[in-house]
């Protein structure tokens, strides 16, 4: 995904070679929103749909998410496709911690926003990941269709190469 629309900044091209002109940070979180590799996270069903975002048909490598890692220390989004119980809550904030920074988090699904089915009158499910730690971005449906997910996954990289932390994207002050 190295579209030059999409690159912020100038490219002159020149014989021989080409001449670039941007700022550094613009062009590293540029890169940075190109190459995010996602924690395989699946607590249930929602982890179907979000698996098939990953295969051919959808194949979520054409726009950057190009390795999924089961390991934390080598991810850097973390996508909650699922039910979170209590009992899990303190592994999910465990492996967030194990994450390198920056790092991402998207909440696939209504049970991952808010307990969705298991909101009401069901004492052992969080009711939303973001009691546990911090979301970036929501994807509504139960489950999402995949078109969600990557819709989402494109929202993210764009709030990436704006530069603007969760807190000045959350109160729209800069
Ligand atoms: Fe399953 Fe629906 Fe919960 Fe997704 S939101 S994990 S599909 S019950």
């Amino acid at each position: 995904n190295t579209d030059k629309k999409d690159f912020p900044g100038q490219i002159h091209e020149t014989p021989g070679g080409g001449i670039v002109l941007s700022k550094l940070d613009d062009v590293i979180n540029w890169a940075r929103s190109n190459s995010l590799w996602p924690l395989t996270f699946a607590t249930s069903c929602c982890g179907i749909e979000m698996m098939s975002v990953a295969a051919a048909k959808y194949d979520f490598s054409r726009f950057g998410f190009e390795v999924a890692r089961a390991s934390p220390r080598q991810a850097d989004v973390i996508i909650i496709a699922g039910t979170i119980v209590n009992k899990m809550a303190p592994v999910l904030k465990r492996l967030y911690d194990q994450m390198a920074d920056p790092k991402y988090v998207i909440a696939m699904g209504a049970c991952a926003i808010s307990g969705g089915p298991f909101f009401y009158n069901t004492y052992s499910v969080v009711k939303g990941a973001d009691h546990v730690i911090p979301v970036d971005v929501y994807v509504a449906g139960c489950p999402p269709r995949p078109e969600a997910l990557l819709h989402a996954l494109i929202s993210l990289q764009q709030k990436i190469k704006s530069g603007l932390t969760r807190e000045q994207i959350k109160t729209g002050k800069e």
